[in-house]
């Protein structure tokens, strides 16, 4: 059959790898280059190029079993990095501040620095392992039991102190899902206990070796074409086929169509969307934020003792936290002569000089309602005479990550197949 894939994000990418096994894909993206690397530079650092991402995405294999299978099979190197974090109150001294210290494929976090001996942090780190056992416990009930119950909800409920609420867990996870504090207090708590049950603390974090562009030239050259810079406008349907409308007014054909868009742009996109398609897409709320990645030290904990690879930064003026990391501990190869950051949400301008990346993201939130969303989705694949199919990080359970997006991928392409 003859797919159209409209996005080039690792939805799209996934997509167009599992559905090219058996069909002609035609891969659609309105940049100039492949969705997931739109935003990347190759740094020079005198020791060969370097190329960071922004955002960069890490992973481990607990909770992404299916994208590390995926970059199996298409053969591309990852390996494991200290991602170990601080907590600070924008320019004072970091209050809690934890280091990773492997023993084969291990990992145990031990407090260091000053948070070492302060009661503060000891009192935080026992509530985290108390949340992490709580964590397991959960398993025993069903997700339509859980759903109901937001984060704060279950803080409160089982006990948890503000501190350990509005010191560690909100800001962790805002930063994680890339979303404000409001919206973190109302995630469902069954994510966010999945995710930290998947052995996040335990688990060695993994990057790309070689950088994203390895697995967007991979998984793109499945496709039989690929169009970027192709803004496409519309997509409407007729008895037997699917039709693509570009900004140019240009119209192309085919069997069926895989939206790998948001679920915003998504329904922008279908000019006849149905009742129960409205539906099911409008229940995605977004947030902007912006991600930059530069050399302004101003935009890391202000005592360098503190900086670790991930640093959470707060302020009663912001309604999220900053979390800038330190891509220098990431990246060795950047060596040690200028420090590199990935700053989310940076509380103050950088100087323009020290600009590389200036990226504008959108991350969809998750809700009771967006849960509902997901098995609306689920449903409508399942509809016989199905030709538009949808797919992205929003349309799997989980936080919205590359792992909901493959999954979503995987998912539908074989519906699409036995269709
Ligand atoms: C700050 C930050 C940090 C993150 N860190 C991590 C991390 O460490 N690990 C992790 O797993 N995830 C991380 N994520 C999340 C991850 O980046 C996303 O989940 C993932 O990139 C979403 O992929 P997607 O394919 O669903 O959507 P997208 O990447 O948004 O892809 C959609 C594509 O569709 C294209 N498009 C849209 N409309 C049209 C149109 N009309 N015509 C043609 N093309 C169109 C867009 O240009 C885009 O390329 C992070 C996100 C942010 C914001």
């Amino acid at each position: 059959m003859n797919i159209a894939v409209i996005g080039s994000g690792i939805a799209g990418l996934a997509a167009t790898w599992y559905l090219s096994k058996d069909h002609r894909v035609t891969l659609y993206e309105r940049a100039p280059k492949i969705g997931m690397d739109t935003h990347s530079v190759e740094v020079d650092c005198g020791q060969g190029g370097v190329h960071l991402n922004a955002p960069m995405r890490v992973f481990f294999e607990g909770y992404y079993p299916t994208l590390t299978q995926l970059y199996r099979e298409i053969d591309v190197a990852f390996e494991a990095i200290e991602y170990s974090g601080s907590f600070c109150r924008h320019g004072e001294n970091a209050y809690f501040h934890y280091k990773n210290y492997s023993f084969r494929s291990t990992v145990l976090p031990f407090l260091t620095g000053r948070s070492a001996f302060h009661p503060r942090a000891l009192k935080l780190g026992i509530e985290l392992v108390r949340f992490l056992r709580r964590a397991k416990n959960y398993r025993q009930f069903s997700a339509d039991e859980t759903d109901a119950l937001t984060i704060q909800q279950y803080l409160e409920q089982y006990g948890f102190s503000k501190d350990f609420a509005e010191s560690f867990l909100y800001p962790a996870f805002a930063g994680i899902c890339t979303c404000s504090y409001d919206n973190i207090k109302t995630y469902p708590a069954s994510i966010i206990l999945a995710y930290l049950d998947s052995g996040l603390t335990w688990s060695r974090v993994n990057r790309l070796s070689a950088g994203t562009h390895e697995v967007t030239g991979r998984l793109a050259a499945a496709a039989w074409k690929v169009r970027c810079s192709t803004h496409l406008k519309a997509v409407s349907r007729s008895a037997d086929s699917v039709s693509l409308t570009d900004e140019q007014g240009h119209t192309e054909e085919y069997d069926h169509v895989v939206i790998a868009t948001q679920a915003n742009q998504a329904l922008k996109l279908l000019a006849d969307a149905r009742t129960e398609e409205r539906s099911a897409l409008a229940r995605f709320q977004y947030e902007t934020s912006r991600t930059v990645v530069h050399t302004d030290r101003s935009l890391a904990p202000s005592n360098e003792k503190d900086w670790a690879p991930v640093n959470f930064l707060m302020s009663d003026t912001h309604d999220r936290p900053m979390a800038s990391i330190w891509m220098n501990q990431i990246y060795s190869r950047l060596g040690t002569d200028t420090n590199y950051f990935e700053t989310w949400n940076p509380f103050h301008e950088v100087a323009s000089d020290k600009i590389l990346i200036d990226a504008s993201v959108q991350r969809p939130v998750v809700t009771q309602d967006s849960l509902r969303g997901i098995k609306q989705i689920d449903k409508l694949h399942d509809q016989p005479d199905r030709r538009v199919w949808f797919c992205g990080s929003y349309a799997s359970r989980g936080i919205p990550l590359l792992e909901s997006a493959v999954v979503s991928a995987k998912v539908l392409s074989e519906k699409l197949s036995n269709n």
